[in-house]
């Protein structure tokens, strides 16, 4: 079976676990809440009496990382009228049990919580009384918050994600060392600092072209489909009450995050060792090719220990790939449970259209752009070499990060399409870092999108000025999950959109990320096979695919010059 078969089952596999099994899983009881902050809750001792609050305020800002799981004792009820007119039993106050632990005790050092719990002991649970706050939707009945959630469920996601969390650890522990070493010794190999002008210059034009065209068509796509024409007030109201926290701290972190010109700025790095350390993608090229340029530059055969020691350390972590391949069905399939068991179908169904307008946007880049530039530069059928890329695909899909990635689409440009080492090894670390076209047409969908529900109109200035912060915005989003949602508040701001409208997104942005990372991907691999074909290689799908496991005789993809023709 070939490995993204295997994903492929490991995916579906997934997401069945994770609707079935998962904490939003209608096939289960939903009999705990779960709790992220804490300071959101309104809580009493006793449902009647106002005095008796718990003064969970005081933790303000210490507890807002703090999940916690409450077991639902009983609920009380009241009956409210909904959208369409229909009096409905709702909850009103519900007693859950909240342990009094020793990381709450430590935080309430004068007492004052545990006292106000009628001092439970460090370990027992007080049972306390919990404000529902309802919302009415505008398909007739109520939105609860918070929201209970399966506690079988919630054990079934802990006991997955390690595995997940396995897998994209192992992915990204070979990135730093695998990118400095294989860009350093193809560098060295190329011996020709021109080459190496040319080939950046325009690996960076087209990955530019590329990203301005994404979001051109997302902006294109968002007006005609009009997706905020499509949210109902209810439904606005309900997504706001549920995700304005979220959307603020979002905000908060944009107004930190440096500008897309600092971060192009930034570039050079001024202790080398410190930006393979934090793994600073572009420092760690810029550091790679100086000193592959240089060591070219040093008398001839004095550069070649390094180069040699480089090489099998690349060799090295391409077999480490190799290794970690063999648990990426079950990596993904843990991943793909987490997220689907996390943020349930529900919040889909609201978002329906503005999530099919981002999937179009992104199909249409996908095969139109990519396509052409597949064709116009490579001769290689689309379909065939979508085929060979497939691995890495499905691998950003479920990872939801291009930085994660990048090892496998290394391998798959070399080993499936015939992509020689100097090049994969600069043009797709460069591309896992600054092109990110899903990304840039998202965040131009969403702009709009958000700016339709506030009904903010958008002139064409706007919009042009929402396709170059967007671009520059792309460059500057860090390959990893929910990266771009920070990106979206600065291009936000720069188009006059409140940020607020964040919330509206952020219950679909989990799934929307996967469908914009493989896109991502996609770009960087068409990019890197238009730029082997220009240097004069062969590009050509060969039939051998990413194998799943470390038994790789001889297939280390380190024979630089295998597939230069
Ligand atoms: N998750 C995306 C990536 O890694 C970035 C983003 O759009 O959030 O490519």
């Amino acid at each position: 079976m070939q490995v993204y078969t295997k994903i492929l089952i490991g995916m579906v596999v997934g997401a069945v676990v994770g609707i079935f099994l998962g904490p939003n899983s209608s096939f289960l009881p939903a009999d705990i809440y779960r709790v992220e902050a804490l300071e959101s809750l309104h809580v009493r001792m006793d449902a009647d009496r106002e005095d008796s609050v718990v003064p969970f305020d005081r933790l303000l800002g210490v507890t807002r990382h703090r999940v916690r799981q409450l077991s639902i004792v009983q609920s009380r009820y009241e009956m409210k009228e909904d959208a369409l007119g229909k009096k409905i039993k709702v909850p009103s106050w519900v007693e859950v049990l909240f342990p009094y632990d020793q990381k709450l005790s430590l935080r309430d050092p004068d007492k004052i919580i545990k006292k106000a719990m009628g001092n439970p002991d460090v370990g027992q649970s007080v049972s306390v009384w919990l404000r529902v706050r309802t919302e009415p939707l505008s398909e007739g009945g109520f939105a609860q918050f918070p929201r209970p959630v399966s506690g079988i469920g919630e054990h079934v996601v802990t006991f997955v994600r390690p595995v997940g969390t396995i897998f994209m650890s192992m992915l990204k522990m070979t990135i730093v060392p695998l990118v400095f070493s294989s860009l350093l010794v193809g560098v060295a190999s190329l011996g020709d600092v021109r080459r190496l002008g040319r080939l950046g210059g325009r690996t960076l034009g087209l990955y530019m072209v590329t990203t301005a065209i994404a979001v051109s068509i997302g902006l294109i796509v968002a007006n005609i489909v009009s997706p905020g024409n499509y949210v109902a007030e209810a439904d606005r109201v309900f997504l706001q009450g549920q995700y304005a926290g979220a959307a603020g701290s979002k905000a908060g972190m944009a107004a930190d995050a440096p500008s897309p010109m600092d971060n192009i700025l930034s570039i050079i790095p001024e202790n080398p060792i410190d930006a393979l350390a934090s793994g600073n993608m572009l420092q760690v090229i810029f550091f790679a090719l100086m000193l592959g340029i240089a060591i070219t530059l040093l008398e001839k055969g004095k550069g070649s220990p390094i180069v040699a020691f480089f090489d099998r350390l690349q060799n090295a972590m391409i077999m480490i790939i190799h290794m970690v391949m063999a648990i990426a069905p079950f990596g993904v399939a843990a991943l793909v449970a987490d997220v689907v068991g996390q943020s349930g179908v529900s919040v889909l169904s609201a978002l329906l259209v503005y999530s099919l307008a981002v999937v179009i946007g992104l199909l249409i880049h996908g095969g139109l752009v990519y396509g052409m530039i597949v064709k116009l530069f490579t001769k290689v059928p689309v379909l065939r070499f979508m085929g060979a890329i497939r691995p890495a695909q499905l691998i950003a899909f479920s990872t939801s990060s291009s930085s994660a990635t990048l090892p496998v689409s290394m391998k798959c440009a070399e080993e499936n399409l015939g992509v020689s080492n100097p090049v994969a090894s600069f043009v797709l670390p460069l591309g896992a870092t600054v092109n990110m076209d899903g990304t840039a047409l998202y965040q131009g969908v969403a702009a709009v999108f958000i700016a339709q529900v506030f009904q903010i109109d958008l002139s064409v200035m706007d919009q042009l000025g929402i396709v170059a912060t967007a671009t520059l915005a792309s460059i500057g989003t860090a390959g990893v999950p929910g990266a771009s949602i920070v990106m979206i508040a600065l291009v936000l701001t720069t188009a006059g959109i409140p940020t607020d409208g964040l919330a509206l997104i952020l219950g679909v942005d989990r799934f929307l990320d996967m469908a914009r990372s493989s896109i991502n991907v996609t770009g960087d691999l068409a990019v890197t096979a238009a730029m082997a074909a220009q240097e004069g290689e062969t590009v050509q799908v060969r039939e051998k695919t990413v194998v799943p496991s470390g038994s790789s005789e001889g297939d280390s993809g380190s024979d630089v010059d295998s597939s230069v023709s």
